[in-house]
């Protein structure tokens, strides 16, 4: 091999054995030796003379946050002004699909809240705070968030991580350069293609980087964990459980609406729908990605339930970036979760404000393992819950990401065969 080729393959190198480890089994070995160290330190009852070793282990749970807090608003920023930039979606279409996106994010969060305030999961244990737990709840005041949607400067919205203003900013910016790119093709000139690539790679970075944080999981984990049940013992994991509980069916509830949607809005059967599907339900539950499965979806979307290419690839290509109903559902219901278990009931008001912020929060969640978690940050900042809790919500995350994914994945499935319309693919050719 000569040197120039060694320049253009460089040699990947083989991973070591412990990056090979699946992260989901990761998880689970480090909730064992947590759950065993905890034991080991106390169980609920712990030695005063363990009490500054049991502190420390909460760092790398609060370092993993401050990072999903830092990376929530540039990853949000990022994949609105990507999927602008590099889908074109024409215009009736356009408006249909974000009509029916609209609506079924907002029914999702509504079942999520639902579900949260019927079941009040929270309140099923006693969860304590990890790592000091004051707040400063926030109480509604809409002329406030209509005035508050405009920031005072343009990088103010990464700078206070504030959802609402962060989507004004990125829409802005997002419609005008996809309108300039228009202009441009039209024109015959290629101007746009820079600032295109920088958004790419600037965008792969974020989620590079949002990599190497997931990767510190299981260690967070198993220090949140492990401090939890040296000071608690198991109580606080009942409401977890609670937890767990009240969002699969939440999500259960979601996929029965999305059934009943393809019945009367389109012309596929649920059955077929179900049966169909089932290639990409899997691949989203073992990937844990919406993108990742984005290509199955697409396939069996045409070739498995039949709809035309059109619907196909607006529903799964669209969809799969922007259309989040699971995430939207989970970010609610954990909001939710944590007033309960805090004592601080959020007000109707207040669940107005998750709303809002839930169905921004999931359009910005990319499709990719995790993401919820990171944006669900900014739905606790804004109504004041402490986002310390969702170092606790990391411990079940594993599981709960792949259901929503799967949601996701289901969502991005009915908004396809809704938009295919009465009439199957059959009667245009004949
Ligand atoms: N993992 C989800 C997806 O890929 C996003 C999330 O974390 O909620 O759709």
């Amino acid at each position: 091999m000569n040197e120039t080729d060694s320049i253009d393959k460089p040699e990947t190198k083989p991973r070591p054995w412990w990056q090979r480890i699946p992260l989901t089994l990761q998880i689970v070995i480090a909730l064992i030796l947590a759950i065993a160290l905890g034991v080991a330190l106390g169980a609920g009852n712990p030695s005063p003379a363990n009490k500054s070793f049991i502190e420390t282990l909460a760092i790398p749970s609060e370092l993993v946050l401050k990072a999903l807090r830092t990376l929530a608003t540039p990853l949000i920023l990022m994949a609105v002004l990507h999927t602008f930039m590099t889908t074109s979606i024409p215009g009736t279409a356009g408006r249909r699909l974000a009509v029916l996106l609209f609506t079924n994010t907002t029914v999702a969060i509504v079942i999520g809240l639902f579900v949260a305030n019927v079941l009040r999961p929270g309140t099923w244990g006693n969860l304590a705070a990890p790592g000091g737990g004051e707040t400063a709840p926030k109480s509604f005041d809409p002329w406030g968030l209509l005035r508050d949607a405009v920031p005072q400067a343009i990088l103010q919205p990464l700078v206070d991580n504030n959802v609402i203003q962060l989507i004004v900013i990125a829409l802005s910016f997002a419609i005008v350069l996809r309108a300039i790119k228009s202009e441009q093709i039209a024109q015959h000139k290629r101007g746009y293609q820079a600032i295109e690539d920088i958004i790419g790679i600037l965008f792969d970075s974020i989620i590079r980087i949002l990599h190497w944080v997931i990767a510190l999981v299981p260690l967070a984990v198993f220090g949140i964990v492990g401090k939890t049940v040296a000071e608690k013992g198991f109580e606080p994991f009942k409401s977890l459980g609670a937890f767990v509980v009240a969002v699969v069916l939440g999500l259960a509830l979601q996929a029965c609406y999305y059934l009943t949607r393809v019945k009367f809005g389109s012309w596929v059967n649920p059955l077929n729908f179900l049966r169909g599907g089932t290639d990409a339900f899997l691949t989203a539950f073992s990937t844990d990605s919406s993108v990742a499965t984005m290509p199955i979806t697409f396939e069996v979307l045409q070739t498995k339930i039949g709809l035309r290419e059109s619907s196909a690839s607006l529903g799964a290509l669209v969809g799969s970036n922007f259309n989040n109903d699971g995430t939207a559902l989970y970010e609610a219901m954990s909001a939710l979760f944590i007033s309960q278990v805090i004592g601080q009931n959020l007000s109707i008001p207040q669940q107005f404000v998750v709303i809002l912020t839930s169905i921004f929060a999931s359009v910005g969640a990319a499709g990719i393992p995790e993401a919820g978690l990171v944006t669900m940050t900014l739905v606790f900042s804004s109504v004041g819950l402490p986002t310390q809790y969702i170092a606790l919500l990391i411990t079940v995350d594993w599981f709960l990401d792949r259901c929503r994914t799967v949601i996701n994945v289901m969502g991005d499935m009915t908004v396809s065969a809704l938009l295919d319309g009465k009439k199957p693919r059959s009667v245009d050719n004949a």
